[in-house]
């Protein structure tokens, strides 16, 4: 990682010039996370000119909708279109930029805050660190580099993104690493009991019956990723539609699938327009999903990963299982 190229571009930029933040279409936790508290940062550090977008339809999920820095967001439509330095957070491939990729070769310079070992090495400045749990560990090592102490408003941010990618504190890369950077978080009074309540244990009465149906129509094919076995499901627009959803909601489904007992493999399809589809995969270790995930055009993490499927549900499923029996773990 090349972070004393990435700190002396941010204080030779940002203090008077333009500095657009960007993450990744359909933010999670950690790309509004990482993005909002380095952004809370920036401000901190005096840095006037500050602008936090991302790609797509300007809906934010509405447990991030209290998020500290929240009012830094503005619309793709309304972002810079020459902003001097571009910062972009939690953003693997340049395909999840979506219009927004035109700002990178415009800006003077461009810094890639990233964990995803399936990055594809897009931008200028790139501090990837595959090991990281989160984007918002590199965030935080920045911020460090760049002589900004924490805060409880960036504190909030940065918790709120190393807890969603983390699940939690339960996966695997929940090193002491991660503790302790969650220590040096709650340390500044963050409540974390009020923002799991608020991020994760949060929904509408009508997601929970729209988790029914789409549960309820859950499939089991204990034959598939060579007998370690895979459940799957799908969720329509007439799904959502019938019980008053917004998209996002779909996010927390893959959960209570990748609880079943009797399989490695998880798989949620959820509709984006007639014949699209964007599938979530999950692997308890039997599977490399982001290898499955790659080669049908998208990316991830090994055990959490996803990509753009085509057809029907059943189509986009058979297309998995074929690619599941390829990247077997061992
Ligand atoms: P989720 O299932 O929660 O949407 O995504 C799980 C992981 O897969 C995340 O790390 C996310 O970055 C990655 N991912 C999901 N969908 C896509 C996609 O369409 N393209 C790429 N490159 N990565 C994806
Ligand atoms: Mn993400
Ligand atoms: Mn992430």
């Amino acid at each position: 990682a090349d972070w004393s190229a990435a700190v002396s571009t941010i204080h030779e930029l940002a203090p008077t010039g333009r500095v657009l933040l960007i993450c990744h279409v359909n933010p999670d936790g950690d790309a509004l996370g990482s993005m909002l508290g380095f952004a809370l940062g920036l401000c901190r550090l005096g840095v006037t000119q500050l602008q936090a977008t991302f790609p797509g339809e300007f809906e934010i999920p509405e447990p991030f909708t209290a998020l500290p820095g929240v009012d830094l967001l503005v619309p793709e439509s309304q972002a810079w279109e020459d902003p001097d330095l571009v910062l972009v957070f939690d953003v693997a491939a340049e395909s999840r930029l979506g219009a927004l990729i035109d700002r990178l070769p415009r800006a003077r310079a461009t810094v890639v805050l990233d964990h995803h070992a399936s990055n594809t090495g897009f931008g200028g400045i790139q501090l990837v660190d595959p090991t990281a749990a989160a984007t918002s560990v590199v965030a935080e090592e920045l911020l460090k580099r760049l002589d900004v102490p924490l805060d409880v408003q960036i504190a909030e941010c940065l918790y709120v993104a190393l807890a969603t990618d983390t699940g939690s504190f339960r996966f695997d890369m929940t090193t002491p690493r991660v503790h302790e950077m969650a220590a040096r978080l709650i340390a500044t009074g963050l409540r974390p009991g009020e923002i799991s309540r608020r991020i994760f244990d949060s929904r509408p009465f009508g997601a929970m019956k729209l988790f029914a149906d789409v549960l309820g129509r859950a499939q089991l094919d204990p034959t598939a990723a060579g007998g370690h076995g895979m459940v799957w499901t799908y969720a329509t627009l007439d799904d959502l539609e019938r019980h008053a959803q917004r998209p996002y909601v779909l996010d927390a489904l893959i959960d209570p699938v990748r609880c079943v007992a009797e399989v490695d493999v998880s798989v949620v399809v959820k509709q984006l327009s007639e014949g699209v589809w964007a599938v979530s995969l999950r692997s308890k270790g039997a599977v490399d999903v982001s290898a499955v995930a790659i080669k049908l055009g998208g990316g991830g993490h090994r055990l959490a990963a996803g990509f753009t499927g085509y057809g029907r549900p059943g189509d986009v499923v058979t297309s998995v299982r074929d690619e599941l029996e390829k990247h077997l773990i061992r």
